[in-house]
């Protein structure tokens, strides 16, 4: 509904009317844009009408069996010490993924804790890893007081740029930490080229990343270790959850025994039976949608790609599938004729609201403020945390990716193929009177 316009109750009626199938099925899934039924092309920033009439959007959908598979755990065995729900879970994860085991946890977060621990990884190592991710990555590193990392990016893929990593590692580098970000694969054969020649370990932040393939690969499925999140925004979801793929089965067991104070220095990181149950039910639409994403998606990228200015993400040669958990572009200001906040007002007029995404974090002055406290700063005086933060350098691709990132969420791309069209209709008119729209702000 727009807010801002005052129309009579008539036109209320006739367009609740017409949004009545759209709504009924954004109860259960994805955006859905409802194309306006008379346009001129003029932005709507500019008086002209909106491209949606509406934009709307339900998640996490439903596949149906979620009742049932909840009441059942309600009717007994609600924890997830070998429950069957969780144990189900598992199998099916692993087997849809072709990893040999999957190790469920309470949460994403908690998925890459346990991973990093069950490498023994501890205070004074040091982990590479991307800036341009969520706050999560750090903190599962600086869990266990090690020093987390940040390479540059590659500013056209968004990922960690293999090289960069490479020339941060150090004699105190114990691991490598990728972040498929947006779900977009990370550059794998650079990554494992460097584990294997550094004989690290690579440990996927898959967290993003559910389905998306490199090559034959499953994500999360390469490394030592991939973890995932099911936390309520992700592409697959039990409102919160993680798992941990690996093929090495000494690992599991350490994985294991992490995850339930079986040994090592162990935690309760187990996962519930509801949360079990939910990802049952979630699980059977995955494919379905994972399908949908990745033809919306390479849509969206043909027709943004088509505009001056505009950069969607790039996939590398073997990225035969992201999981698209974000829709990622780029905008060029000098290009497009409008800088990044301009373009998102005209957007959201359009009721096609982007969004920029992470912000510019200072990672090497929020690691400093972490460690400033009494354990810590025993591990990192201040010498140590000067070096540690001149070495992470000024990270320029990082910098520029945060000032021209623009992100949609996943639940765009289950949308129909026609939202595509209308998200791309916005940019195009918008670029076109961009000579216009800059002037409204002088
Ligand atoms: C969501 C996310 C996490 C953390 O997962 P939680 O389930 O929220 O703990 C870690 N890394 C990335 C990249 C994420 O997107």
């Amino acid at each position: 509904m727009d807010h801002n316009s005052s129309f009579s109750r008539r036109v209320f009626f006739q367009q609740t009317g017409k949004l009545g199938v759209a709504a009924a099925m954004a109860a259960y899934a994805p955006t859905i844009l409802v194309a306006a039924e008379q346009t001129d092309g003029k932005p709507a920033i500019l008086g002209g009408t909106p491209v949606s009439r509406t934009s709307s959007s339900g998640w996490p959908n439903r596949s149906g069996s979620e009742i049932e598979f909840l009441t059942d755990v309600a009717n007994g065995g609600w924890g997830g010490f070998q429950g069957k729900y969780v144990a189900r879970f598992e199998q099916e994860y692993a087997k849809m993924c072709g990893a040999k085991r999957c190790v469920t946890t309470n949460a994403g977060t908690t998925a890459l804790v346990s991973a990093l621990e069950a490498l023994d990884i501890g205070p004074g190592d040091e982990v590479i890893t991307s800036p341009y991710t969520f706050i999560a990555t750090f903190n599962s590193v600086m869990a266990h007081f090690a020093l987390p990392v940040p390479a540059d990016v590659d500013l056209e893929t968004f990922q960690l740029d293999p090289n960069k990593a490479d020339a941060a590692c150090t004699g105190n580098t114990v691991c490598l930490l990728p972040v498929h970000i947006g779900g977009y694969p990370a550059d794998m054969d650079g990554m494992m080229e460097i584990g294997n020649r550094r004989n690290l370990p690579v440990i996927e932040d898959a967290c993003q990343a559910h389905l998306g393939k490199w090559g034959d690969k499953y994500l999360g499925t390469i490394g030592k270790a991939g973890c995932f999140s099911f936390q309520q925004s992700k592409n697959l979801t039990s409102g919160e959850g993680g798992a941990i793929f690996t093929d090495d089965e000494a690992f599991a067991q350490k994985l294991l025994a992490i995850q339930q104070n079986g040994g090592y220095r162990g935690n309760n990181f187990r996962m519930t039976e509801f949360q079990g149950a939910a990802l049952c039910a979630q699980i059977k639409l995955i494919e379905k949608f994972a399908e949908q994403r990745q033809e919306n998606g390479m849509y969206l990228n043909k027709l943004l790609s088509e505009i001056p200015g505009l950069y969607p993400a790039k996939l590398y040669p073997k990225s035969t599938q992201s999981a698209w958990h974000l829709y990622m572009f780029r905008i060029v200001a000098e290009e497009f004729g409008l800088n990044r906040q301009q373009f998102i007002k005209a957007m959201t007029s359009e009721r096609v609201a982007p969004w920029g995404g992470y912000g510019a974090v200072n990672w090497g002055g929020y690691v400093r403020t972490s460690y400033a406290g009494r354990a810590a700063s025993r591990v990192y005086p201040k010498k140590a945390m000067d070096d540690y933060i001149e070495r992470i350098g000024a990270l320029p691709s990082f910098h520029r990716l945060c000032s021209e990132a623009l992100w949609y969420g996943q639940t765009m791309l289950i949308g129909p193929r026609s939202n595509m069209e209308i998200i791309a209709e916005a940019a195009r008119r918008i670029q076109k009177n961009a000579g216009a729209i800059a002037k409204l702000d002088s």
